[in-house]
C-alpha cells in the first residue's frame, strides 16, 4: 500500500477555502429495508429507476478517478447499502484501489442483514463499519424504524466481532430529545462491555417529511455532561477533519464519540464530498445544487473530462451548512436516504 505522504496526487481536490477533499461517501442505492421516522414516510419514497442507478463498474471507475485526485477514504452508504446484492463485489473491486492510494473502505448500515453478510464483507476487503442504532429498547426500536428487529441488529453486531479485519465497529445513535436521554447510560455500558465505539449524532434537518425542529436536538454537550457525571471521560486526540469528538472513560474501558453538526459545526475542516446513487456529486450534505457525472460518463467522457467535473464541483463547495442561520437556512435538495450518511 502506498502511504499518502509518498503518493504523488495529480491535482488534489482543494476547494476555494483551501480544504482538501480526501473523504468520499458513495450512495450505492436509495432503497432501504427500514422506514425510520426521522428519515422517510412509512410507505417509503419513490425509488430511483434501476437504470438510473450507477452500475458496479461505473462506481469503481468514478472511485478510481477520485482516488487519483487524493481521496483516501471511501464510505459506502445508501439508503441501505446491504440491500444491493452486488455490495461484496463493489467492495472487492474498491479494495483493489489500495494499490492506488485508498486507505480505508467502510460502510454505513442499519445492521439488520449483517449476521448473514459480515463474513462476505470481510472477505471482500471491508476495513471499517458504522452501524446505525438509535435505541437498545425493542419497543422504541420498532417505533422509530417501523421494523421489529432490534434482536437481528444486535446479532449482526455480535457476528461482526468475529471479524477482526473490520475495525473499528462504530455504533451511531441519532440523539433526539425525549427519546435518547433515558438510554445514555445504557449506550455507555454498551461501549464499555463491547468492542464498539458508540457515537451520538445530533439530529439534523434531513428528514423527508421536513418535520425537524431545533427543540428536538439533544446536543452532544448535554449527553456528555450526563455521562461524565456518571463516569469521568477523557478526551482522545483526533484528526482535524474528524467529525467526532472522541472520549475514553477514565478507567480505560470503552470509547464514546459525539458528532455535533448542529451545536458545534465542523464545516471549517470538512474534507468530504458525496456521490449519489444516480451519479451526482454533492459537495455538502446540505447542498442545493449537484454536479452531474452519470450523464457525461454514459456519454463516453474520458477520465480527464470526468476529472474536470470533479475539480469544478469542488471549486464550488459550500463553506458550511446554515442550520444556525435562521431564515438563511435552506433544506437540502434531497433527503438523507437519497444522499447517504
Ligand atoms: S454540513 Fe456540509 S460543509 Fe458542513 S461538515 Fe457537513 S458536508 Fe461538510
Amino acid at each position: 500500500m502506498q502511504a499518502a505522504a509518498e503518493r504523488r496526487v495529480d491535482h488534489p481536490l482543494v476547494d476555494s477555502y483551501g480544504r482538501q477533499i480526501q473523504d468520499l461517501r458513495i450512495s450505492i442505492t436509495d432503497r432501504c429495508n427500514f422506514r425510520c421516522q426521522y428519515c422517510m414516510p412509512a410507505e417509503g419514497l419513490p425509488w430511483l429507476p434501476s437504470e438510473k442507478v450507477l452500475t458496479d463498474e461505473e462506481i469503481v471507475r468514478l472511485a478510481r478517478i477520485f482516488v487519483h485526485h487524493g481521496i483516501t477514504e471511501i464510505r459506502l452508504t445508501g439508503g441501505e447499502p446491504t440491500v444491493r446484492p452486488s455490495l461484496p463485489n463493489i467492495i472487492r473491486q474498491l479494495s483493489a484501489l489500495r494499490e492506488e492510494g485508498l486507505e480505508s473502505l467502510s460502510i454505513t448500515t442499519n445492521g439488520v442483514l449483517l449476521d448473514k453478510l459480515a463474513g462476505k464483507l470481510a472477505d471482500a476487503g471491508l476495513t471499517r463499519i458504522n452501524v446505525s442504532l438509535d435505541t437498545l429498547v425493542r419497543e422504541k426500536f420498532h417505533r422509530v424504524t417501523r421494523r421489529d428487529c432490534l434482536d437481528r441488529v444486535l446479532k449482526g453486531l455480535a457476528t461482526l466481532e468475529n471479524y477482526p479485519s473490520i475495525r473499528p465497529i462504530k455504533v451511531n445513535a441519532v440523539a433526539m430529545k425525549n427519546f435518547t436521554e433515558e438510554e445514555i447510560l445504557s449506550f455507555a455500558e454498551l461501549a464499555r462491555s463491547k468492542p464498539y465505539v458508540v457515537r451520538f449524532i445530533e439530529f439534523m434537518p434531513l428528514d423527508a417529511d421536513g418535520n425537524w425542529r431545533r427543540e428536538q436536538v439533544l446536543t452532544g454537550r448535554e449527553i456528555f455532561d450526563v455521562m461524565n457525571r456518571w463516569k469521568p471521560l477523557l478526551p482522545i486526540e483526533t484528526r482535524a477533519s474528524s467529525t467526532s469528538r472522541r472520549y475514553r472513560f477514565v478507567d480505560g474501558l470503552g470509547e464514546i464519540g459525539f458528532i455535533n453538526p448542529v451545536s458545534e459545526p465542523f464545516c471549517s475542516t470538512c474534507n468530504r464530498v458525496r456521490l449519489t446513487a444516480d451519479g451526482q456529486i454533492r459537495t455538502c450534505l446540505f447542498s442545493i445544487d449537484e454536479w452531474n457525472l452519470a450523464g457525461p460518463l454514459r456519454a463516453g467522457a474520458s477520465d480527464a473530462q470526468i476529472s474536470e467535473i470533479m475539480q469544478h464541483s469542488v471549486s464550488h463547495k459550500e463553506l458550511k451548512h446554515k442550520i444556525n442561520e435562521g431564515p438563511a437556512f435552506q433544506r437540502a435538495s434531497r433527503s438523507m436516504s437519497q444522499i447517504g450518511g
